[in-house]
C-alpha cells in the first residue's frame, strides 16, 4: 500500500493523506520500532553508530508521521480524524512508555556512556545520551517491576485525561455562540468585528450576527461591546467553559478531570521519588529548585503588584470620573481600560489595523530575519499543503536552502485557537551522512480576509506572529546535526521561549516598523505621531498584566507543589488563594479559570507555566545587548545566532546565555523593558 505518512519526502505530501493511512502508518513503524529496538538493545558493544545513531533513525521516521497527523488534527479537526488521532496517540503513549522503561536498552546506553571513547564524542552527542539517560530514570526504568506497571498505567490515565481535558475545552467553546438580529446589540464593536460576525451567522446559515467564544470574535466584545449586557454574557460564557457553570453548566465539566490528573501525576512524581510533580517538572528545567522558582515569582509579584494596585486605582477613579460607574466587574476592566488608553494615547489596536495588513506584515517580518541572520526567505505556492489558507515557504542562506516552514494564518472551523509552532521535521544527519533539513508549522487564527480585503491585523497579532516566528527560528535556524538536540529539541522549557519573546522586540522599535508597517490602501508608512503613541502605549498596564501572568504562574506551579494525597488541592481554592494574595481585579462567583487553562492541564505547562516569566527576563536581558549595539548589529546578531539560535538544546541553556550576553541574567531587565518600577509615580 501507498501510505504517503510512510515515505520519507521532506515536505509531505498534504493532498495524498487520508484519515485512514494515520491509524497504519503508525501501526507499521510502531511494530518496526519495536524489533530493531530489541536487536539494538541486545548488542554486546555499543557505540554512537551502532546505537544512538540507529535509534535517532528509528524516532525520526516516528516523529515524522506522527508530526503531521498531530498538525492535522489541530488544523482540521474533524470527528473522524479526531477518533484516529486518539486511538494513535494510546498506541504512541503506550510505546513510549515502553521504550522509556526498557531495562536493556537503557544498559546499552550506560554502556557506551561508559566507554573509554566517551569524551571524543561531540558535545552535542554527548548532550543528547545525558538527556537520554536522565529520562529513562524519569520515564521509572529503574523501578521495580510492580511499580513500572503501576508507572505505565498512570501515564496512559494521564495522557488521556489530558486528551479529554482538551476535547472538553474544544466543545465547549466550540458549542455556544450568541445569536444576534439587531446590530444595535453590537454597538462600540469595530467593522472587522461586525463583518466576522455576520460571516459567522451565515455559516451557520443564520441571519444577523453570531459572536462565538473564538479568540477574533471574543475578544473585540469583551474591549469595545458597548453592551454591558453583552459583554456580561460573552464573558460568563467563557469563563465557564468546560465547568459545573454557565449557559453550558456541566455539559463538558473538566472539575473532575482535573482532579484525577493532578492526583495522578503526584502518584506519579512519588513513584520516581520527587516529593510533588514540582519537583519532577525542575528535573528538566533550567530552574534548579522548586524555592528558586517560588522566589522568582514571588519576588516579581512584589515589584509588580504597587505599580498594578496604582493602575487599577487609576481605571476606576477614571471610570467613575468619566462614567459615573461606581462598580467595576470583571466584564467591564477589558471595556473601560480600552477607554482609558484611547483617552490617554488617543489610539486603540483598531486603528492601527489598516497599516499591518497580513501581505505587508509577512514578507516585513522575513526582512527582519534576514536582516538579522543573513537568510532568505521565499514562497513556494506549488507545495501542497492541507488547506488553501496555508502556504509553504524555503529559507535559504547563499542559495542553498536550509530550512522549509508552513504559514497557516487565518481562524477557522475545526481549527484550534491560538498561535503555535511545531515541528514537521528535525535536522539531523543520519548514518549515510544524508542531512534532514528542519521544517516547521506555524499556525495562527487571525481574523480572515473579508470581502477581498487582505487581513488587516492589530499590533499585538504581529507580536504574536512575530513570537511564533522566533521559535520557528530557534528550529529551523539550528546547525546541530542530534537530533534529539537539533532546534528545540531538549531546550529545558523554560528557555524555550527566549527566542520568541526575543523576536517580539522587533514589533517595537520603529526602525523595523518601518519595514513590517504600511497602509493597505495607499502604501502610506506609518505616521509619525501614530507610531509615537503606539510606543508610548507600550506599557499601558503593565503592572496589571504582569500580575495576571505571575496569577496563572503561582497557581500552576503552588497547585503541584503544595498537592498532598490526605487533602488533594482543589484547583478552583487555589486559584482563589493565589488571586487573594496577587490580583487586582476581583472575579466573579462563577468563574471557572483553572477549568479551561489547557496549558497545564493539555499541554506541556504543568508545573511550568513560569517559564514565559522566567524566560521573558531571558528574552528582555538578551535584548538590551541590542539595544546597545543597535537593533540590526550584524555583529550581535550573528553573535545571537552563533550561541542560541544555532546550538539549540545541544548545551545548557544557562551556558548559552552567558557565552551570548557574557554574564547570568538579570531579573531588572525585564522590569525596565515594561516600565514596572516600585516606587509611587
Ligand atoms: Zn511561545
Amino acid at each position: 500500500m501507498n501510505n504517503p505518512l510512510l515515505t520519507d519526502d521532506l515536505l509531505p505530501k498534504f493532498g495524498h493523506i487520508r484519515t485512514e493511512h494515520m491509524e497504519t502508518a503508525i501501526d507499521q513503524i510502531l511494530s518496526e520500532n519495536r524489533m530493531k529496538i530489541q536487536a539494538l538493545a541486545g548488542q554486546e558493544n555499543p557505540t554512537w553508530e551502532t546505537l544512538a545513531q540507529p535509534m535517532q533513525a528509528l524516532e525520526d521516521k516516528l516523529s515524522n508521521a506522527w508530526s503531521v497527523i498531530s498538525h492535522l488534527n489541530g488544523v482540521m479537526n474533524n470527528d473522524d480524524l479526531r477518533k484516529f488521532y486518539k486511538n494513535c496517540l494510546e498506541k504512541l503513549t503506550e510505546y513510549s512508555t515502553e521504550v522509556s522503561q526498557n531495562a536493556a536498552l537503557c544498559e546499552a546506553y550506560k554502556k557506551l556512556a561508559g566507554r573509554d571513547d566517551f569524551q571524543t564524542l561531540s558535545e552535542a552527542q554527548r548532550k543528547s545520551i545525558d538527556n537520554i539517560l536522565r529520562d529513562f530514570r524519569l520515564g521509572g526504568v529503574d523501578l521495580p517491576e510492580d511499580k513500572k506497571k503501576r508507572y505505565a498505567e498512570l501515564s496512559r490515565e494521564l495522557a488521556e485525561l489530558s486528551n479529554k481535558f482538551s476535547d472538553n475545552v474544544l466543545d465547549a467553546t466550540q458549542h455556544w455562540f450568541k445569536h444576534i438580529t439587531d446590530v444595535d446589540e453590537l454597538s462600540g464593536l469595530p467593522e472587522t468585528a461586525i463583518e466576522g460576525a455576520k460571516q459567522a451567522a451565515r455559516q451557520k446559515e443564520l441571519d444577523g450576527y453570531v459572536i462565538t467564544l473564538d479568540f477574533p470574535s471574543f475578544y473585540p466584545v469583551m474591549t469595545y461591546g458597548d453592551n454591558r449586557s453583552l459583554r456580561r454574557e460573552v464573558y460568563e460564557a467563557f469563563v465557564t467553559r468546560a465547568s459545573d457553570q454557565g449557559p453550558d453548566a456541566a455539559t463538558w465539566d473538566n472539575t473532575p478531570v482535573m482532579a484525577e490528573i493532578l492526583k495522578r501525576r503526584h502518584a506519579l512524581a512519588q513513584l520516581l521519588g520527587f516529593g510533588n510533580y514540582a519537583e519532577r517538572s525542575l528535573a528538566t528545567k533550567m530552574a534548579r529548585s522548586v524555592d528558586e522558582v517560588m522566589e522568582f515569582l514571588n519576588q516579581l509579584a512584589a515589584k509588580s503588584k504597587p505599580q498594578a494596585e496604582r493602575e487599577f486605582a487609576e481605571l476606576k477613579a477614571f471610570v467613575k470620573d468619566e462614567y459615573g460607574q461606581e462598580d467595576l466587574q470583571a466584564w467591564d476592566v477589558g471595556y473601560y481600560s480600552e477607554k482609558l488608553r484611547q483617552k490617554r494615547y488617543d489610539i486603540s489596536p483598531e486603528t492601527l489595523r489598516p497599516w499591518f495588513p497580513v501581505d505587508k506584515v509577512v514578507p516585513g517580518l522575513f526582512r527582519v530575519a534576514e536582516k538579522l541572520f543573513g537568510v532568505q526567505i521565499e514562497a513556494h505556492p506549488e507545495v501542497e499543503t492541507w488547506h488553501d489558507d496555508a502556504q509553504a515557504y524555503c529559507i535559504s542562506r547563499h542559495g542553498e536552502p536550509i530550512a522549509w516552514f508552513y504559514l497557516d494564518l487565518y481562524a477557522r472551523q475545526g481549527k484550534r485557537g491560538g498561535a503555535w509552532m511545531a515541528d514537521c521535521r528535525v535536522r539531523w544527519r543520519d548514518l549515510r551522512g544524508k542531512l534532514q533539513l528542519p521544517v516547521a508549522f506555524l499556525t495562527c487564527n487571525f481574523t480572515p480576509p473579508v470581502d477581498g480585503k487582505p487581513s488587516l491585523l492589530t499590533h499585538d497579532e504581529v507580536t504574536t506572529l512575530f513570537h511564533e516566528f522566533g521559535h520557528g527560528l530557534h528550529h529551523m535556524l539550528t546547525q546541530v546535526e542530534v537530533m534529539d538536540v537539533s532546534g528545540i529539541n531538549g531546550v529545558a522549557w523554560d528557555a524555550v521561549e527566549l527566542p520568541s519573546q526575543f523576536l517580539e522586540n522587533w514589533c517595537w522599535n520603529p526602525e523595523s516598523l518601518a519595514l513590517i508597517a504600511s497602509h493597505h490602501d495607499t502604501g502610506e508608512p506609518l505616521p509619525e505621531d501614530l507610531l509615537q503613541k503606539l510606543l508610548a502605549a507600550k506599557n499601558f498596564q503593565s503592572g496589571m498584566a504582569m500580575v495576571r501572568q505571575l496569577e496563572f504562574s503561582l497557581f500552576d506551579f503552588r497547585l503541584h507543589a503544595e498537592f498532598s494525597e490526605q487533602a488533594p488541592t482543589n484547583p478552583l481554592d487555589m486559584h482563589r488563594t493565589v488571586r487573594e494574595g496577587i490580583a487586582v481585579v476581583q472575579a466573579p462567583d462563577f468563574n471557572r479559570f483553572p477549568n479551561a487553562f489547557s496549558h497545564i492541564f493539555a499541554g506541556g505547562y504543568a508545573a511550568g507555566y513560569y517559564s514565559y516569566k522566567w524566560a521573558e527576563v531571558l528574552a528582555a536581558d538578551a535584548f538590551s545587548l541590542f539595544e546597545e549595539n543597535g537593533i540590526f548589529d550584524q555583529e550581535t546578531g550573528k553573535a545571537f545566532l552563533h550561541h542560541i539560535l544555532e546550538k539549540g538544546g545541544s548545551q545548557e541553556p544557562m551556558a548559552l546565555f552567558k557565552a551570548f550576553r557574557g554574564r547570568e541574567p538579570e531579573v531588572d531587565a525585564l522590569l525596565k523593558q515594561t516600565g514596572i518600577t516600585d516606587e509611587a509615580a
